[in-house]
């Protein structure tokens, strides 16, 4: 089995602290000057409807470049980026509200309160100075302002042999925070176990193959996603129905709004741990469906497909996933997943009538299974070397040049639901796995 190498890219919360007054001061001031910056730029991008980057580069650039002369020049492209990013998200929106027309139409996007500077790689540097880590700021014009970064052990494990990208400064009050985004490259080993994976809006359902002990176990880890966004949708719609300034509404929105992503975040951080350490202690590679190849095949759209290709927690947790997983040294796999909830895994037959939600059950020889399940097993037998046979009721999975290993059901679905939102969540499984 060979390495691959992979590169892994993450963001570092950093607290900063002015060296002087004078550095305070400087970053306070390239905070409103970034803020009107962005302010005129969504104005023009608004007013002209510009909807590509070079558009916005030909009706921002110039100008603002002689507006904020002592500015930096990559602020200038970093705000024209991120206005015309905010006026897609705002088109998009309208496009929906369109279909449809309930509630009020969105509000056109506006810089009310920024408390953000777009870092272009350019603009800043950090550098060693004694013991301490010190971020060097461009201004523009030839000013420099310099801070202290507050930078943790871990982080500073993380920082090294990474390399920085481009990041953000926050400017809360009165802390200062640097969202600084490092890649590295990481070797992964290839593993003979594999951990095949089929995500859906609650659950990951898992196919655990382990050569060594010989032995496959199918289990489903489960979670709350879609009742919490439902909750949120009806926060939100209460919100939009009962409150009437609009300063007031937007407020509340984003309040909930940001609530909502950090719950959902939470929720995707404990997951994928769970899924990565799953790996690590059975020293598996992870295998999932690719997602790429699905968006092209499919002109109809499932509901499943829809969740899958249009909703940030899933996108999310493949791309912690994988970093977890590569981070450990564990591999991810992308197979075809063409047809693989309706593709029979005992005769093969495809008909979309196999299966009906979480039941599946094959038209032609009457295999029946959890839909889940079958998903799972079909994308083992989509690897290279992979193959599924049921033989007198009883499931087996094996690589074409080893050994047979039977696939068991645990007997209770492990972590299921609050267990996996709770704090240490790592446990539960492996434990249950190793009871089977
Ligand atoms: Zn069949």
């Amino acid at each position: 089995m060979g390495t691959v190498t992979k590169t892994i890219q993450k963001t570092l919360k950093i607290k900063l602290v002015p060296v002087s007054k004078r550095d305070k001061v400087l970053v306070h001031c390239l905070l409103s000057d970034y803020t009107n910056l962005l302010t005129d730029a969504l104005n023009i991008v608004v007013k002209n409807d510009v909807r590509s980057r070079k558009k916005a580069h030909e009706f921002c650039y110039r100008y603002l470049r002689e507006r904020y002369p002592h500015l930096h020049n990559k602020y200038v492209e970093e705000a024209y980026k991120r206005a015309l990013s905010v006026y897609r998200s705002y088109r998009r929106l309208l496009r929906k509200w369109m279909k449809h027309k309930r509630g009020n139409p969105p509000s056109p996007p506006s810089v009310d309160v920024n408390r953000v500077v777009d870092l272009h790689i350019d603009t800043f540097r950090i550098e060693e100075e004694n013991i301490f880590k010190i971020l060097r700021l461009s201004i523009g014009g030839g000013e420099y302002a310099k801070f202290i970064m507050l930078v943790y052990d871990h982080a500073l494990r993380e920082l090294s042999n990474a390399k920085v990208s481009n990041s953000k400064i926050i400017v809360d009050r009165d802390a200062l925070y640097l969202l600084l985004t490092i890649r590295k490259n990481v070797e992964v080993f290839e593993h003979r176990n594999k951990l095949v994976i089929d995500i859906n809006e609650d659950s990951v359902a898992c196919l655990l193959v382990d050569y060594e002990k010989s032995r496959a176990v199918l289990f489903t880890i489960s979670y709350k996603i879609s009742r919490l966004r439902m909750n949120y949708r009806r926060i939100r719609r209460s919100i939009q129905r009962k409150v009437d300034n609009i300063y007031e509404r937007n407020k509340l929105l984003e309040k909930y709004g940001a609530r909502e992503r950090n719950r959902v975040e939470d929720i995707v951080k404990k997951v994928t741990t769970v899924i990565a350490e799953i790996a690590r202690m059975h020293k598996a590679d992870i295998v999932r469906e690719n997602l790429e190849n699905m968006k092209m095949n499919s002109r109809k759209s499932s509901r499943k497909l829809n969740y899958r290709l249009q909703t940030l927690p899933y996108r999310k947790m493949i791309f912690n996933l994988e970093y977890k997983a590569y981070e450990r040294g564990f591999n991810v796999v992308e197979v075809d997943a063409k047809k693989t909830s309706i593709t029979c895994p005992s005769c093969w037959y495809v008909d979309k009538e196999n299966r009906s939600d979480d039941r599946f059950k094959c038209k032609k020889c009457g295999f029946e299974f959890n839909s889940h399940y079958v998903a799972c097993l079909n994308l083992f037998s989509r690897l290279n070397d992979g193959v599924v046979a049921i033989r007198g009721g009883r499931i087996y999975a094996y690589l074409e040049a080893g050994s047979v290993v039977p696939v068991d059901v645990a007997p209770d679905d492990p972590a299921i639901g609050e267990q996996v939102t709770r704090e240490k969540p790592v446990l539960t499984i492996p434990k249950i796995i190793k009871n089977t």
